[in-house]
């Protein structure tokens, strides 16, 4: 009885949908959407003289100061088996001696400071390096390897330190290789405009070789050198990859880069999103741990309980928070600009030294977990299959009356000091004409007062290498 009333069903679904076709209902044939190529519209002929430079703000002197104090190379000395090697390179070396020799954690980005470093080491032991452990795949972190490495020398790290490296040196090299430039602030060195003050920051040269884990392990290691134990802990934030080295009898926790003196990198632009849950529940295993000794693989070191539990406390609260409300704004469907809008740190946290947004940005943050935990499409209907942004483009330049009336408008809003803005309308020009060299050198302008007055180092090299690009684009020397 059932079998005979589906066959109904399935003939009557038959018959509809032959009379569909017949009725020319539906067609199974896919169609583009109409795309009409409109004209590129004249290229602008205003004249132009761009702003004076933007000047340094009072807060970005005090940011040089502060960045001198990082970069000036130092050996400290943290407990009498334990070294931290900083301001040598962007990442830090720290040492462990052991009667049976030496546990190196972390290598920076650079050969040439890993010798220096090695010089310093060398001037107070002169054991062994049995060990080399990389808290994580990072460039900073690893690239100064072989400069440590002896015959027998173990290396290690995570599985997923592997996989991590393999994508970002392999898969992805030229891109990543761009992507560093780019947040370097040297995406276009030749035409970029000369530094107020000489960059405390050196660059990352040319990397030299990758030397790979030769001990790898998923979630926990540990081992015993010379009566002292190393437990290993896989801890992830800042990679998926990251791991903490702890020492127990000495209550020393090496935390790479889940700890640094700035809100956290929770999202870096031109990266892969990063897993900002488990970057504070790593703080939390951190604290549950009460070190007496903190030793990240960036700045300065945490010295007293107390003041370790307070600092990853507010640390792990700050993320947690940043995280939790771009959870709940997702929720409610609300788009990742009004998420941006809307989510602040608290005062208590936002006041706080180590808090403050140097290095990573909370509007940033929020747009990485938008990235990591949902798709693309915003559900809305446009998005889901776009037209090139020239199209739209040119018909807004052409209602417009012409480039020349959206870049006349452009200066008024950079001489208002609205530069976001000028750079959005100068996007529509160039998107309209690419050949459009005034847009490029107006939207040079804006871009550079957008990295003078962002209060944050990662965004002025954004700015500045989208700068030097725009102005490579219209031919132009600063
Ligand atoms: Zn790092």
């Amino acid at each position: 009885m059932k079998k005979k009333a589906i066959m109904w069903i399935e003939l009557g679904l038959i018959v509809l949908l032959a009379g569909a076709l017949l009725a020319q209902c539906i067609s199974f044939k896919k169609t583009r959407p109409v795309v009409r190529e409109p004209a590129v519209p004249g290229e602008s002929t205003l004249s132009y003289s761009p702003p004076p430079p933007p000047k340094l703000q009072w807060d970005t002197v005090k940011q040089i100061a502060k960045l001198r104090e990082l970069i000036t190379p130092r050996v400290e000395k943290i407990t009498e088996d334990i070294y931290l090697a900083r301001g040598f390179a962007l990442g830090s070396v720290q040492m462990v001696i052991t009667d049976e020799g030496l546990v190196i954690i972390d290598t920076t980005e650079s050969q040439e400071a890993a010798y220096k470093i090695l010089k310093r080491f060398r001037k107070i032991t002169d054991k062994p390096v049995r060990y080399i452990i990389y808290t994580h795949g990072h460039l900073d972190h690893v690239h100064g390897s072989p400069v440590f490495l002896e015959k027998g020398t173990q290396v290690i790290a995570t599985k997923e330190a592997v996989k991590f490296m393999k994508k970002d040196f392999d898969l992805l090299k030229e891109f990543h290789n761009r992507s560093r430039l780019n947040q370097a602030g040297r995406a276009a060195p030749g035409y970029s405009r000369k530094l107020p003050v000489k960059s405390p920051v050196r660059g990352t040269r040319e990397l030299g070789e990758l030397i790979w884990p030769t001990i790898t392990f998923d979630q926990e290691y540990s081992f015993v050198l010379g009566g002292k134990k190393f437990e290993l802990y896989h801890t992830t934030g800042e990679t998926p990859d990251h791991l903490m080295v702890w020492l127990p009898d000495e209550r020393a926790l090496f935390c790479g880069d889940l700890y640094y003196q700035s809100f956290p990198n929770l999202s870096t632009p031109m990266l892969d999103p990063r897993p900002v849950r488990g970057w504070y529940e790593s703080l939390d295993r951190m604290i549950a741990m009460e070190p007496k000794y903190l030793i990240p693989a960036h700045t300065a070191a945490l010295i007293g309980e107390e003041n370790i539990r307070e600092t990853l406390t507010n640390y792990s609260k700050a993320i947690r928070y940043v995280y939790e409300e771009t959870v709940r704004c997702i929720n409610q469907g609300k788009t990742v600009d009004e998420a941006v809008q809307l989510i602040r740190l608290p005062d208590e946290l936002a006041e706080l030294d180590y808090l403050q947004e140097l290095y990573g940005r909370v509007d940033w943050s929020v747009r990485g977990i938008y990235a990591g935990l949902i798709g693309w499409y915003d559900g809305q209907g446009a998005g889901l299959s776009p037209l090139p942004p020239r199209i739209l483009a040119r018909e807004v330049v052409l209602l417009a009356g012409g480039a020349d009336k959206i870049l006349a408008r452009a200066i008024e809003l950079q001489e208002a000091g609205e530069h976001q803005l000028v750079c959005e309308l100068g996007d529509i020009v160039i998107d309209a004409n690419p050949d459009d060299k005034l847009a490029h050198t107006i939207k040079a302008s804006s871009l550079e007062y957008l990295g003078y007055t962002g209060g944050n180092l990662n965004m002025f090299g954004f700015y500045r290498s989208a700068a030097a690009l725009e102005r490579k684009a219209a031919g132009i020397k600063p």
